[in-house]
């Protein structure tokens, strides 16, 4: 692999510092020096890219992604493709998502019970292009909440969305079967869903016994146990077990919030709130108009969702960006949609916006301290965008103005040919 000198770019390095022109050197999969100006880092032996101003920042990390998700309009439909057509449908969105400049996705759930496991091992063996990832589980639910498809007169536990454990046994055994397939994190289903008839939003589902054996036995092999929990009991059950990884968090309470504060250096909320968004006012792609999303409760769910990651800022909790793409009405790589909402709903700022998913994100990939900044020593993860996020974030949207993007010190896409001819210089 030949040594990487970004040149004439504008750094925006991640740490949250107002963006410097500068060059950046690669060498192998590290970035080894970062330089303030121009022609300050030695040219020797490397293939230099001229930036020609354009923005170099760390790459990005989705933090609640599903691979396994097939655009479909129900839970169900995503269920039913077979598994030879489902596992080349998420090796397609893999590298679909690497296109989009996340160089990094924390999986959520996987809607077969090893789909996630072996997408992430074709990855890292070089197999397939992706993203770095870490994988899931299925969701893990009880019966009767979001997650269980099965019907009354066709009780086949394979068709079923979600694994559908009840009591402490039947838990125990199913986290440990996914720990078997080497998942990196366990998902559980603790709330309802408003897409669920009968188990909307704020209603509670698992018993403390269930929850606290799938946290012990995860824990004992030194995995992360994450959660679906929009209701206020589902969030404090998740605090009160030490649940890592909270997914939507929508109706936190005072009591929640000082929880989620107690435990703010290990956690990671991701609301995922494309879900409500898109189905309150775009969800007539998928037959679902306004009002009937208002009776749905969503309307309700994102003013709580949006004043719960208020304070949750407010408060030093790490909220970060994706979630639930995928679907008909957010389909996979609009991802980056939710830092223009995050921006629009949760009043952040386009550099907080940015921090979250680049320094945040390295953080929740468990490789804080050498992943999501433009640092010495760094994994060279990077993205060259053609114009200014900070100014106007949802350039972010558009794959075309990422001129380049590296993972692990290797081009995913490289400038191209005209702009290779007009930028870049291999200097001997
Ligand atoms: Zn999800």
């Amino acid at each position: 692999m030949p040594n990487i000198l970004f040149t004439n770019v504008r750094i925006l390095d991640g740490s949250g510092q107002q963006p410097f022109t500068g060059e950046v050197l690669v060498q192998g999969n590290r970035i080894q020096r970062v330089g303030r100006g121009l022609r300050t880092l030695p040219t020797a032996g490397v293939t230099a890219i001229d930036g020609a101003g354009a923005t170099l920042m760390p790459g990005m990390c989705e933090a609640h992604t599903h691979f396994g998700w097939t655009n479909s309009k129900t839970l169900d439909a995503i269920q039913k493709l077979p598994h030879e057509e489902h596992t080349l449908w998420a090796a397609s969105v893999a590298k679909l998502y690497l296109d989009y400049g996340w160089t990094s996705c924390v999986g959520a759930a996987t809607p077969k019970p090893r789909l996630d496991c072996v997408i992430r091992n074709a990855i890292e063996s070089g197999q397939i292009p992706g993203p770095r990832y870490l994988a899931a589980s299925q969701e893990i639910t009880v019966t009767g909440s979001l997650g269980d498809d099965m019907l009354p007169h066709l009780p086949f536990p394979e068709m079923s969305f979600g694994t559908v454990v009840d009591g402490p046994e039947d838990m125990r055994k199913a986290v440990r079967m996914f720990l078997k397939y080497g998942v990196d994190t366990v998902k559980l289903n603790l709330s309802g869903d408003n897409l669920v008839p009968g188990a909307d939003a704020t209603t509670n589902w698992m018993s403390d016994e269930e929850v606290a054996i799938a946290v012990k036995e995860a824990k004992v092999r030194g995995k992360r146990v994450s959660c679906h929990a929009r209701s206020t009991g589902s969030i404090k059950q998740s605090m009160r077990h030490g649940l890592d990884i909270i997914y939507h968090a929508s109706f936190a309470d005072e009591e929640a919030l000082d929880m989620l504060e107690a435990a703010k250096d290990r956690i990671f909320v991701a609301p995922g709130i494309s879900v409500i968004i898109r189905l309150l006012y775009e969800g007539e792609v998928v037959g679902i108009d306004n009002s009937q999303a208002k009776r749905m409760g969503y309307e309700r769910e994102l003013e709580a969702a949006v004043n719960s990651m208020k304070a949750m800022l407010k408060r030093g909790i790490r909220v970060l960006p994706g979630g639930d793409y995928g679907f008909a009405w957010a389909p996979h790589g609009e991802n980056a949609k939710d830092l223009e909402y995050f921006v629009k709903y949760l009043g952040m700022s386009p550099m907080e916006t940015i921090l979250s998913c680049t320094r945040w994100g390295g953080q929740m990939m468990m490789k804080g301290g050498e992943l999501g900044e433009i640092k010495e020593g760094y994994l060279a993860d990077l993205l060259l965008v053609d114009g200014d996020p900070l100014s106007n974030i949802s350039i972010l949207q558009n794959r075309d103005k990422l001129l380049a993007i590296m993972k692990d010190g290797a081009f995913h896409k490289m400038p191209d040919v005209g702009a290779a001819q007009r930028f870049a210089r291999s200097v001997a």
